[in-house]
């Protein structure tokens, strides 16, 4: 049965060569057809006879051709050759009569039909590069069929797929912070280890394991974990290099993984990316047709079914979107266990850092516990990533070891974007930053949940602003009170309420990405959290959004009437605008505390928390803000 699911047509795969054959065509005539004569007038025409410019001419039933003698074509130097023929219609019924003595008597050559020779060239020159690709196209068939399996086996030729275990010598103590997720796949290992004392006892052992977590939590790394730990061999495909050009190459490249498989259990099939192969069959509404990915996933439930659990495969995949799989996949003895990869919190991330500076002369000062804690939300891939622009800060500095100062440098870099000191920024500009910043920390040091504020500068970075105020929980956040959610929104708003208090109402464009931050918050109170009481405990809409990607703001499903549509946005403004109104107390209140922190920022361009702390402590402190209006 599997071979027929490959069977399809295979017009794409013609289609490529169609539209291969197409462009060479055009590239044939253009190069090779000689441009076509000149069209004149037959008035044109005559006063070129009469001027006896012409060193032939030939007379057809409906045309006068003339060739220019070579000493009137202008040839300009990089154009390429003139055409000397110019061409008039005849003009019907007039004699030709008196035009042949002209040119006799000025001995122009004149002939009266078309060569025959001409005729064939013109055919050559339009039929023969096609007719050569057909040849080519005829024997290249031929070959492939030779060579066994018809313009298949151009799939199976890419689709060698090798054992790859000796590539990895990844163990489990490489991959941090993922202890349960280890703790799961251990019982793989070992199964894979010891294959016959498990089948002894009859217990079936998992199938397919679908390791599922956010981009960059190690899913691929600690996949060649387990291959590196089990020491079985390691077939490995990526699902986007299943999306082929050709109808029936991903079939048989799944087909070909697992005759290999069988072949060499116990070992390990790895199918990283699955969800570029396995999106739901449901789900297709795209412009390109889904056929090919719904073989490809065919013939892969075909195969996970072809074979029982003795057979000491096990077929582990990866997927950052499993919401978005078939359905048929998760059925049991398919992917039926499921590995869950988180991002990592502090101790975790701790862990990983130090997993990554393990190899690399790190100064006995620096505490990488710091530095999780300042990196909130990242993950594995960030947080090497880290590591690694931080060897490099100490590489520049020509210093034989990595201090702290190296990864402080490397976080900013990373979560900021490098500095742009190059970028010049006018005084009122710079002026009006320095307040809009100001206005941001002077709104989080009043209100009472914000995260402490760790530095402001107005030193702009490559990644959007031109100033930043940036602020760190001490604590990875899995929860947020309404309270917390008010006080985001007003240091979100501070930089406009800044904006507003110091330059008499008028404000920027600088406010546009702290006010869409503020809106879509204030939103999702209303319609996800059910912190409206207008609105009540309910949800509003069924987002689109995938557990695992970082797509808070996709469109979603509407479930609700226009008039509760116009409610939520009422809804909405009323908690921007309660927001705003006390952004604008606390910044009215703080005005001296404004100017003061403004003028120092404007002059160190950079403030830390220290620093900011000591300047506001000196000053006599403004009574703090009432906490909610
Ligand atoms: P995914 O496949 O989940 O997108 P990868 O496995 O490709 O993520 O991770 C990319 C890189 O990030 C790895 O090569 C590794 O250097 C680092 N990394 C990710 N997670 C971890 C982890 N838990 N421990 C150590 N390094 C990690
Ligand atoms: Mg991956
Ligand atoms: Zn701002």
């Amino acid at each position: 049965m599997p071979a027929t699911l490959s069977q399809k047509p295979q017009w794409k795969f013609t289609l490529g060569y169609l539209v291969w054959f197409a462009l060479m065509i055009w590239f044939f005539r253009t190069a090779f057809s000689p441009s076509q004569p000149r069209e004149v007038s037959y008035s044109d025409f005559l006063a070129e006879v009469g001027a006896g410019h012409l060193a032939d001419v030939r007379i057809t039933e409906g045309q006068l051709i003339g060739t220019l003698k070579k000493d009137q074509l202008k040839q300009e130097k990089g154009k390429p050759p003139v055409n000397p023929q110019i061409e008039c219609d005849r003009i019907p019924g007039l004699d030709a009569g008196p035009l042949v003595q002209e040119l006799q008597a000025q001995h122009v050559d004149i002939s009266g039909k078309v060569p025959t020779q001409s005729i064939w060239g013109g055919v050559l020159i339009s039929w023969g590069p096609i007719l050569l690709l057909i040849a080519i196209y005829v024997v290249a068939m031929r070959r492939l069929q030779k060579s066994g399996g018809g313009p298949l086996s151009f799939g199976r030729n890419k689709a060698k797929i090798h054992d790859q275990s000796d590539r990895f010598d990844t163990k489990f103590s490489d991959v941090a912070g993922v202890e349960e997720a280890k703790a799961e796949l251990q019982e793989i290992i070992d199964f894979l280890k010891t294959p016959e004392k498990y089948q002894k006892l009859g217990g079936r052992i998992p199938k397919g394991v679908l390791l599922v977590g956010p981009p960059g939590t190690g899913k691929t790394l600690l996949a060649r974990a387990v291959a590196g730990e089990s020491g079985v061999p390691f077939f490995s495909i990526s699902g986007s290099e299943f999306v082929e050009m050709f109808v029936g190459v991903g079939a048989s490249r799944v087909r070909d993984l697992f005759e290999q498989a069988k072949q060499r259990a116990p070992c390990i099939i790895f199918i990283d990316e699955l969800d570029a192969i396995g999106k739901s069959r449901a789900s297709g509404h795209g412009l390109f047709s889904n056929e090919e990915r719904e073989q490809t996933l065919n013939q892969l439930l075909v195969e996970m079914d072809g074979f029982d659990s003795s057979k000491a495969v096990i077929i582990m995949a990866a997927t950052n979107t499993p919401e978005v799989l078939d359905p048929a996949l998760l059925r049991p003895g398919r992917f039926d266990r499921q590995v869950v990869l988180e991002r990592p919190d502090m101790k975790e991330r701790e862990a990983i850092l130090k997993v990554h500076a393990r190899k690399l002369p790190v100064a006995p000062g620096v505490n990488l516990e710091s530095v999780a804690a300042e990196t909130p939300g990242m993950v594995g891939a960030d947080l090497a990533n880290i590591v690694n622009e931080a060897a490099l800060n100490a590489a520049r500095r020509n210093a034989g070891q990595i201090e702290m100062r190296d990864f402080d440098q490397a976080v900013d870099r990373v979560t900021l974007g490098f500095e742009k000191k190059g970028r010049l920024i006018g005084p009122d500009e710079k002026e009006r930053v320095a307040y809009h910043e100001v206005g941001h920390t002077l709104v989080a040091l009043s209100v009472p949940n914000a995260d402490p504020v760790k530095r402001v500068s107005i030193i702009p970075r490559s990644i959007g602003a031109l100033g930043h105020t940036l602020q760190l929980p001490g604590r990875d956040r899995y929860l947020q009170t309404e309270p917390e959610l008010e006080d985001r929104i007003a240091v979100l708003l501070g930089g406009r309420g800044a904006e507003e208090t110091v330059f008499n109402g008028v404000v920027s464009t600088g406010a546009s990405d702290d006010l869409a931050r503020a809106s879509e918050m204030a939103r999702q109170m209303v319609t996800r959290f059910g912190m409206s009481s207008q609105m009540g405990a309910m949800t509003y809409g069924i987002p689109h959004e995938s557990r695992y990607l970082n797509t808070p703001f996709e469109a979603e499903e509407k479930n609700y009437s226009e008039r509760t549509a116009e409610q939520i946005d009422t809804e909405a403004r009323d908690i921007i605008d309660r927001q705003h109104e006390r952004v604008k107390s606390i910044l009215a209140s703080r005005r001296a505390d404004l100017d003061l922190v403004a003028a120092a920022l404007l002059k160190k361009e950079t403030l830390e928390h220290d620093e900011l702390e000591k300047l506001l402590a000196e000053h006599k402190p403004d009574p703090i803000a009432p906490a909610r209006p």
